[in-house]
């Protein structure tokens, strides 16, 4: 960046100088109708941000003193008159009680900020309802997606998004000015259609987290159990040992890697399912089924749950000599050795293991974190598409491998020992390794020369059997054309 940017604001007035199509909107008088919470911030931040702000209130002289000294509070009317552009701060119930205002509103911009308490809890969007109320007015949906705490406190990074939609293009544009102005950065949802759709973002409970939030407590569920049959039902059917102690922590910490370990490969899976349907069709051009259309839509969600659980699995761990069980264990176990007399207990090769082991799981852990940061909005917006490829596709396929070091490094030989083999059940880091080892079998098969040709040309529109128009230099260098099969 160079010093004169360093210099500009980043949140600024956006200079509107040699364009007259665009209304230089900071400095222009901004109407506000109700005095409550959402009013209230709603003219801190149009002050701040260098508008005039008069406010309508049925109880000015009430109300004044809430509001900074710069904007002005007065009758609703008297408000109303002063501006085109006004902001109705007011609960859709109350709408119609500003129906005695209707001749000195119209022909000016109502901008409706309201929210319902349920998703599509009126027939009618609350904007097409107050337009509804006052047809001579241009109303614009749009700011209910904020809260009056944002309003006050300012979209910090600048990346806060408002979608705004009205039938009218002009009066559109006017209200995404001011939310520009405002720091805020405005979305175009198009016609007063879309208001329901708008009015919903606000009602909607984590809908892009459901399936993979689901997908993470079923694989929790079944690891879970599995464990708990190995670690605590097994010693005690058959040794009469009380293990139940290793719930709280040892159980968990043994499913936690497994979620996060499977889940990671997760990410990767349907993009090798989407290349083999690529492959198979021969064509780039086919949609993929709803199902698999849904969970490549839903892989950065999975990945940051895998990076969750993997995160917890690294404090479970660092917590694990903390435990009184453990110092128990750790004395009972020196008492032994010293009444059998050895001395010397050092097992090289277990040494070995649990270094490559703990290292490996670190960097891993490290490499995933990287992942879980590239994916928020803002830093994945400050990265380009090679950038954010390499990091989420090429980092993380690297993290796929490096979590199987860490799981095969600790299993190492416990499969093929049949005491690990618990009511006949295989150690659970087996189970795991089932669908990360075939993403990456299936990715190496893709990276042989032949098929990355292929699916490189697949995706840059090239068809299995369709006839294509084809461009050959000949033997004089001149190019000659003709028909052929794109497949030959
Ligand atoms: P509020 O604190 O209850 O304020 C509503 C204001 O409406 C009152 O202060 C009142 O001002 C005015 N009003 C006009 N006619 C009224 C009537 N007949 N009865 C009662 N009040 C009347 O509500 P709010 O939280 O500011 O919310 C206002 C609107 O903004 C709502 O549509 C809400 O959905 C939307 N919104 C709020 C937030 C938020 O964080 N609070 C976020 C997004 C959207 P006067 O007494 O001065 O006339």
């Amino acid at each position: 960046m160079s010093r004169g940017d360093m210099a500009k604001p980043l949140l600024g007035h956006r200079s509107t100088e040699g364009d007259p199509s665009i209304t230089p909107a900071a400095g222009r008088t901004i109407g506000v109708l109700g005095s409550g919470d959402f009013a209230r911030s709603l003219a801190i931040r149009l002050v701040c941000s260098g508008f005039k702000v008069v406010v309508g209130s049925r109880n000015p002289k009430r109300k004044a003193s809430l509001f900074p000294s710069a904007a002005e509070v007065t009758f609703q009317a008297e408000a109303v008159k002063k501006t085109d552009v006004i902001f109705v701060a007011v609960f859709r119930e109350h709408y119609s009680t500003l129906c005695d205002l209707a001749d000195v509103l119209a022909g000016k911009i109502l901008v409706d900020v309201s929210n319902n308490t349920e998703i599509n809890h009126h027939k009618e969007s609350n904007a097409e309802y107050l337009a509804s109320l006052f047809p001579a007015c241009t109303v614009v949906k749009g700011f209910n997606v904020i809260s009056a705490w944002t309003l006050q406190s300012g979209a910090r990074d600048g990346n806060k998004q408002v979608p705004i939609c009205s039938n009218n293009q002009e009066a559109k544009r006017t209200v995404a000015e001011i939310a520009q102005i405002m720091g805020f950065t405005p979305v175009d949802m198009g016609c007063m259609s879309s208001a329901c759709e708008i009015e919903n973002i606000p009602l909607r409970l984590l809908p892009a987290w459901k399936i993979p939030i689901f997908l993470a407590l079923g694989l929790f569920l079944c690891f879970f159990t599995y464990n708990l049959i190995r670690q605590v039902i097994h010693p005690f059917i058959r040794e009469q040992k009380n293990k139940l102690y290793k719930i709280p922590i040892e159980v968990v910490n043994t499913t936690l890697p497994c979620v996060s370990y499977v889940m990671l490969s997760l990410v990767y899976l349907p993009g090798v399912l989407a290349a083999c349907s690529q492959l198979y069709y021969g064509t780039k051009y086919r949609r993929f089924p709803d199902w698999l259309d849904q969970w490549l839509q839903h892989r950065k969600q999975i990945g940051l749950l895998s990076f969750f659980c993997a995160a917890l699995h690294a404090v479970y761990s660092l917590c694990l000599p903390m435990r009184r069980s453990h110092r128990y264990l750790l004395i009972e176990t020196a008492v032994k050795q010293a009444v059998e007399k050895k001395m010397n207990i050092w097992v090289e090769e277990e040494v070995w293991r649990m270094e490559i082991y703990i290292s490996v799981g670190i960097i891993a852990l490290g490499l995933l974190s990287l992942l879980a940061i590239t994916s928020l909005p803002s830093i994945a917006n400050s990265l380009n598409w090679r950038e954010f490829s390499f990091i989420q596709s090429t980092l993380g396929f690297i993290a796929l491998v490096i979590s199987t070091l860490h799981t095969l490094t600790y299993g190492w030989s416990r499969a093929f020992d049949e005491n690990q083999y618990k009511f006949y059940l295989p150690p659970t880091y087996t189970l795991t390794l089932l669908v990360p080892c075939t993403v990456i079998i299936a990715k190496v098969i893709f990276s042989l020369p032949c098929i990355q040709h292929r699916l490189l040309r697949i995706r840059r529109g090239w068809e299995k059997g369709r006839y294509v128009k084809f461009v050959l230099p000949s033997a004089t260098g001149e190019y000659s054309s003709g028909e052929t099969s794109s497949n030959v």
